[in-house]
């Protein structure tokens, strides 16, 4: 059957251990990991670990959780040493190519970036 957004996600398995990943920052809030399947030479995925399914679904109380997403981001981007050309995405809902409904940011960079996305 379809999932619902509130079924746990693969993201929840690899806060909690039970499956493997490439782990670069964790704090009390937020994780970031290296993306399994990496468009660009750096892609890492910046997640909460409140489970909010999509950005779409975080309210007025995920303010502050939301701005240290942001913050945390341009800290990995920092760490894998992309300078300040990296691309925060965020694709919200199926329509917009969302595959897993835990929040997460990918982190991009490490090659030309083109815009519109290429
Ligand atoms: P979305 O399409 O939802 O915006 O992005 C989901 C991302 O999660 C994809 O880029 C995909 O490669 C990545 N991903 C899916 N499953 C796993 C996994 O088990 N481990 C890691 N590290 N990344 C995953």
């Amino acid at each position: 059957s379809k999932p619902k957004p509130s079924d746990p996600t693969i993201f929840s398995k690899i806060i909690g251990r039970e499956i493997p990943a490439d782990i670069v920052y964790e704090d009390d809030e937020c994780l970031a990991f290296k993306d399994i399947n990496p468009c660009a030479p750096v892609h890492i995925l910046v997640i909460p670990k409140k489970p909010i399914p999509r950005l779409c679904d975080a309210s007025k109380e995920d303010m502050v959780l939301l701005g240290h997403l942001n913050l945390v981001a341009n800290q990995v981007a920092a760490d894998a040493g992309v300078g300040d050309a990296f691309r925060l995405v965020v694709n919200n809902g199926e329509g917009a190519c969302q595959s897993v409904f835990h929040l997460h940011y990918h982190v991009i960079g490490g090659r030309t970036l083109q815009w519109p996305p290429g």
